[in-house]
């Protein structure tokens, strides 16, 4: 993730990668009360291309709010942060992880100093670029009223580990959770669609990551003409799809190839996924937007 000439953002300057350091009294380590954020920059004809900064640094703001940290950043402060740190690395394809820690305190109440590093290195498709064979998980995904599930809060995602543990070591690619009532939520880090009939379902808002790919996902259906609906749908619905997808920053679009024992019937080439790849693509290159202005 960095070398000797890595440069990250921390607290106001940017700073050698190996001269940052932790302080081992911080709740984020003990509590896992901090909170992050998955960003990605494209490189185009124009220069490196961040997608969605200010969407991503609402959601990290959101976070912070939500557990009481203070964090008195805007969006355009940090996205033009994001884009002096990338150039900073010479990088213009690159993940980016803005992460916000709580300081010195060991009490359970936010308290204690601010910090803000901002991190960035080349990273490929996250879940690689075959379909993938999925696992559903043992863990559910966390109960909306015992955390809030749209906050990338750090604490929240050993959740997230745990099911992709259980994945791998059963021989899968990634874990797909079901929210506490039994419908699917989403897969560990990224949201799910699935296609039957011509037409896409994606779970609605409640128990899920209100993913960025996911609105992007559903705003280009919408332009497209591809039918698609936000509803609740149990495993056995997806186990009698024609095909089936993940979308996130990390992961982009990528389809699967089965749930647990069931392999999803129609052609991947054949399906919306597919061609939503290539659309996605277009989208954070902003090639999409060129061709419908002109
Ligand atoms: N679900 C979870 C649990 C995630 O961690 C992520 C990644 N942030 C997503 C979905 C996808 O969100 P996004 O498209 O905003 O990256």
């Amino acid at each position: 993730y960095f070398n000797e000439e890595s440069v990250v953002f921390y607290n106001g300057e940017f700073i050698k990668a190996t001269e940052l350091t932790t302080n081992s009294y911080s709740q984020s380590l003990h509590y896992g009360n901090g909170v992050f954020e998955g960003i990605r920059a494209y490189q185009t004809e124009l220069g490196a291309r961040i997608f969605k900064p200010y969407e991503h640094y609402k959601r990290l703001k959101f976070g912070a709010e939500v557990m009481n940290i203070q964090f008195d950043y805007t969006e355009e402060e940090l996205t033009e942060i994001t884009y002096e740190l990338l150039e900073r690395n010479g990088l213009k394809d690159a993940y980016i992880r803005p992460l916000i820690t709580t300081g010195q305190d060991m009490s359970l109440l936010t308290s204690g100093e601010t910090n803000l590093i901002i991190q960035c290195w080349e990273w490929g498709k996250y879940m690689g670029d075959r379909l993938l064979r999925v696992k559903t998980s043992q863990f559910q995904r966390p109960n909306p009223k015992s955390c809030f599930v749209e906050a990338k809060v750090t604490g929240h995602y050993v959740n997230s580990i745990l099911s992709t543990n259980e994945a791998k070591k059963e021989g899968y690619d990634e874990a797909l959770l079901l929210d506490m009532n039994g419908n699917v939520a989403e897969c560990s880090g990224a949201n799910v669609f699935m296609e039957k009939d011509g037409k896409l379902y994606t779970p609605p808002r409640g128990h899920i990551m209100a993913g960025i790919t996911r609105s992007t996902i559903i705003e280009i259906c919408k332009e497209e003409g591809i039918s698609i609906e936000e509803k609740h749908f149990t495993l056995e619905e997806l186990k009698q799809a024609d095909a089936c997808f993940f979308t996130g920053t990390a992961a982009e679009v990528i389809g699967l190839e089965s749930i647990d024992e069931y392999q999803f019937p129609l052609d991947w080439k054949k399906s919306h996924g597919y061609q939503l790849t290539k659309l996605y693509k277009k989208e954070v290159l902003g090639q999409r937007q060129k061709a419908k202005a002109s």
